[in-house]
C-alpha cells in the first residue's frame, strides 16, 4: 500500500506510475480517513476553532481530493477501459461522501459556533468570507430544516436529479434517433468531409445514400450550405422539435419541465424565499432577479437597431443575389453564410499557416510576463503523455520576491485518442498556507486543449478560434495560479461568484484580436513572415458580424430561463413564456413548431437554470476590464501596459475569491461595471 501513487500526498501527482488498480484501494483508505476526520471534527472534544477545524478536515478533503482529481484527469485526457471503470465504480461513493458532508448537522453547528464565537467575529476578511461561503453552502443544502420538511428536501434533489437526467437522456436519444437518408445531388453545396463521412455512415448499415443526423458535425454544415431548401427544412424542424410533442410520447419532454419547475419552486418556498431565481442568485454577483431581467432588456434595446440591420441585410442579399423572397428560420444559416463569403472573402485556412504553435505559444508568454510582472519557465514533473509539458511561474520585476515560484501549469495541447474533446482548466491544487505542514502550498494548473498535432516535423498550426481558445483558458489558469490569498476555500478561483468566474479568461480573449501582439504571435510555417496587414483586416471587418442578431438571441434564452425561474406557476405556462419572450425580444420570429425549450440541457439538465445570463453578465466585466487597457494605450506600446497590468493583477487576480466579485471590479475600475466597452467591441455603438 505504501507504493500507491495515488497516496503520495506531498508533492506532485505522479501520473508517470498511477495505474487503474490503484484506484480503488486508495479511495478505500483516503475515504476512510475523510470520514474519521469528519467523526473527530463534530465531535464535543474538537474546539469550533478555525484552525483546528481546518487542520482536521480541510487538510482529509485536500488528500481525497487530490487523488480524486488526478483520476478524473486521467479519465478526462488518457482514457482506456481499465480507468474508465475504475472512475464509474468509485464515482458514486465520492458523490455520496460530499453530499453528506455538505448537509451534516453537527458540521453546520460547528461552523456556526465558530462564527458566533469571538474568533469568528474577528477573523480576517479571507478567512471570514470563506467562513460565511461555508455557511451559506450548508443553508442551501438544506441543513436548516427540520423534520418533514428536511426529508421532503432530500427527496427533492434526488427527484431533480433523476428528472434532469431523464431530460437529457431524452435530447440524446431523439438526437440519435433521427436520420435521414440523402441522395448526392439533394447533398449539392455541402463540404466535401462532410459528404464523405454522411456516405461512410449510410454504407456501415449497408444502405444507399447519405445518413445524415442531428449530431453538430452533420447538421451544422447541411443548414449552413446546403443548397436543397427542402433538405434544411427537413434538417431543422427535426432539430427544434427533439424531444418535444412533435415526436414519441416516450422522449417527450414536457412533462419533465413542468415537474422540474415545479420541484425547484418548492425548494426555494422550503428554503424561504419567494423563488427558485432568488436561490440560484444567492451565490452570484447578481443581487436579484429583477437587476438581471432589467440588465437584460437593457442590452436589448441597445443591440435591437443593429439587429434589425442585420436582418435587413440578410433579407436584401437573399432577395437580390440568392433570388428568395421569403427567408425562413431555415434559411438563416445558409444565406448568413454566403453573405459572409461574399463580404470578407478570406479562408480559415490561409489564416493557421500564420499561427504556428511555437510562436503563439512564444507571444503569449511575452504577454503575461509583460503585463503581470512574472516569467515562464520550463520544469519538469511525471506526466501522462510524451506530448505534454510542464512550466513554473516565478515571480519577476523588482522587490525582494523576485525568483520566488508564484506556480507550475501542465500544458496538454494536442487532440488524441482516449482524450475528451473540448479545451479547460482545472485544478490539481490551490494555493494554501496549510495548517498541517510549514510553507505555503503553490497553486497547480491543467491546461488542456485539443489542437490538430503538427504533420511530420511541422509545428501544429492554430486556427485563429484556436489562439483564442488557448488564451480563454490561460485567463483562468492566471486567475488560478496568479492568486496571493493562502486560505484554500477563497484562493484563485475557489469562492469566485459563478457569474463573474468568466471575467479573467474572456478578458484574455482581446488581446487575440489586437494587431501589436497579432504580429508577435505570427511566423508563416513556410515563409517565417507574420501575419499581412490586409489580412488582420479582413479578419477584424468579419468579427462582429451579425452580432446584434447574436446578441439578441442570447438575451432571448437568458430572458426565458429568467423569467421561468422567476415566476412562480411558470411551469403551467411555459410555450407562453417562450412566445412573450419572442414578441419581446427577437427581430425575427421562429415558426410556431419551434420547440428549443425542449431540448434546453442547460437550464434543464445541467446548472445554468436562473444562471444562463451569466455569459453576456461576464462578458460585460471582461469588456469593461478590458476597456482599461484600451484607455491608457499608447501609440508605442497598444494596449500592452504593465502598469495597467499589475492594477488588473492586484486587483482581480490576486484577490480572487477572498473578496465579493464586485468589490475586486470596483477595485480595479474605482466604479461599477458599464455596458459601454461590450457594445463598442461588437461593432453596436
Ligand atoms: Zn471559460
Amino acid at each position: 500500500m505504501s507504493t500507491n501513487p495515488l497516496l503520495q500526498t506531498a508533492g506532485l501527482p505522479l501520473f508517470d506510475q498511477i495505474r487503474p488498480e490503484h484506484v480503488t484501494p486508495a479511495l478505500d483508505v483516503l475515504l476512510q480517513q475523510a470520514e474519521a476526520s469528519l467523526e473527530k471534527v463534530v465531535g464535543p472534544d474538537v474546539p469550533a476553532d478555525y484552525d483546528t477545524l481546518s487542520l482536521l478536515l480541510d487538510v482529509a478533503t485536500e488528500n481525497l481530493g487530490r487523488a480524486w482529481g488526478a483520476v478524473g484527469h486521467l479519465n478526462s485526457v488518457a482514457d482506456t477501459p481499465e480507468i474508465r471503470a475504475a472512475y464509474n465504480e468509485n464515482l458514486p461513493r465520492i458523490t455520496e461522501f460530499y453530499t453528506r458532508l455538505g448537509a451534516d448537522e453537527r458540521l453546520y453547528a460547528k461552523y456556526k459556533a465558530l462564527a458566533e464565537s469571538e474568533q469568528g467575529q474577528s477573523l480576517p476578511p479571507a478567512r471570514a468570507r470563506a467562513l460565511k461561503n461555508a455557511l451559506r453552502g450548508f443553508v442551501l443544502g438544506g441543513a436548516e430544516l427540520q423534520g418533514q420538511a428536511r426529508e421532503r428536501f432530500a427527496e427533492i434533489q434526488e427527484l431533480q436529479a433523476a428528472k434532469s437526467q431523464a431530460f437529457s437522456e431524452h435530447v440524446m436519444d431523439a438526437t440519435d434517433k433521427f436520420a435521414h437518408y440523402a441522395s448526392l445531388e439533394e447533398l449539392a453545396g455541402v463540404p466535401q468531409d462532410v459528404i464523405d463521412a454522411t456516405r461512410s455512415a449510410a454504407e456501415a448499415e449497408g444502405k444507399e445514400g447519405h445518413k445524415l443526423t442531428l449530431h453538430m458535425p452533420c447538421y451544422l454544415p447541411v443548414i449552413q450550405y446546403a443548397q436543397n431548401r427542402t433538405l434544411r427544412e427537413t434538417l431543422y424542424r427535426a432539430y427544434t422539435t427533439r424531444a418535444s410533442e412533435a415526436g414519441p410520447a416516450e422522449r417527450d419532454n414536457t412533462t419533465l419541465m413542468q415537474e422540474l419547475l415545479a420541484l425547484r419552486q418548492e425548494e426555494a418556498t422550503l428554503l424561504g424565499y419567494p423563488s427558485f431565481a432568488d436561490v440560484s442568485l444567492v451565490a452570484k454577483m447578481a443581487e436579484s432577479p429583477q437587476q438581471v431581467t432589467d440588465f437584460l432588456r437593457d442590452l436589448a434595446r441597445r443591440a435591437r437597431p443593429y439587429a434589425e440591420k442585420d436582418m435587413a441585410e440578410l433579407r436584401e442579399f437573399a432577395r437580390t443575389e440568392l433570388g428568395m423572397t421569403d427567408l425562413q428560420a431555415w434559411d438563416m444559416p445558409y444565406v448568413g453564410e454566403k453573405l459572409k463569403e461574399a463580404r470578407y472573402a478570406f479562408s480559415d485556412q490561409d489564416v493557421k499557416q500564420y499561427f504556428t504553435e511555437p510562436t503563439v505559444l512564444q507571444g503569449l508568454f511575452g504577454l503575461i510576463e509583460t503585463l503581470f510582472e512574472v516569467k515562464i519557465k520550463p520544469d519538469s514533473a511525471p506526466v501522462w503523455h510524451e506530448s505534454v509539458r510542464f512550466f513554473r511561474i516565478e515571480r519577476a520585476g523588482v522587490g525582494a520576491d523576485v525568483g520566488e515560484l508564484v506556480g507550475q501549469f501542465y500544458l496538454d495541447p494536442y487532440a488524441r485518442a482516449g482524450k475528451r474533446p473540448g479545451a479547460w482548466m482545472d485544478d490539481v491544487r490551490g494555493r494554501w498556507s496549510r495548517p498541517d505542514v510549514a510553507g505555503t502550498q503553490t497553486p497547480v494548473a491543467h491546461l488542456v486543449c485539443n489542437f490538430a498535432k503538427g504533420v511530420g516535423d511541422k509545428p501544429a498550426l492554430l486556427t485563429h478560434d484556436d489562439v483564442i481558445t488557448l488564451f480563454h483558458e490561460f485567463g483562468h489558469g492566471l486567475h488560478h495560479m496568479l492568486t496571493k490569498v493562502e486560505d484554500i476555500g477563497v484562493s484563485g478561483i475557489s469562492g469566485v461568484e459563478w457569474d463573474a468566474v468568466e471575467l479573467p479568461s474572456q478578458f484574455m480573449e482581446n488581446f487575440c484580436w489586437e494587431w501589436a501582439l497579432v504580429q508577435k504571435l505570427t511566423h508563416h510555417v513556410d515563409t517565417g513572415e507574420s501575419l499581412p496587414r490586409a489580412l488582420y483586416d479582413k479578419m477584424i471587418a468579419a468579427k462582429n458580424f451579425q452580432s446584434g442578431l447574436m446578441t439578441l438571441r442570447q438575451i432571448e434564452f437568458s430572458l426565458f430561463d429568467m423569467r421561468l425561474h422567476a415566476e412562480p406557476g411558470s411551469d403551467q405556462r411555459i410555450q407562453a413564456v417562450v412566445d412573450e419572450v419572442r414578441q419581446e425580444v427577437a427581430v425575427n420570429i421562429p415558426p410556431s413548431f419551434n420547440r428549443f425549450q425542449h431540448s434546453f440541457s442547460h437550464i434543464f439538465a445541467g446548472g445554468y437554470s436562473a444562471g444562463y445570463y451569466s455569459y453576456k453578465w461576464a462578458e460585460v466585466l471582461s469588456a469593461d476590464a478590458f476597456a482599461a487597457f484600451e484607455e491608457a494605450a499608447t501609440p508605442e506600446h497598444g494596449v500592452l501596459n504593465p502598469q495597467v497590468g499589475r492594477q488588473y493583477r492586484e486587483a482581480i487576480l490576486e484577490a480572487g475569491g477572498a473578496r465579493s466579485a464586485m468589490e475586486n471590479f470596483k477595485a480595479f475600475r474605482g466604479r461599477e461595471p458599464r455596458i459601454d466597452a461590450l457594445l463598442r467591441h461588437q461593432g453596436m455603438s
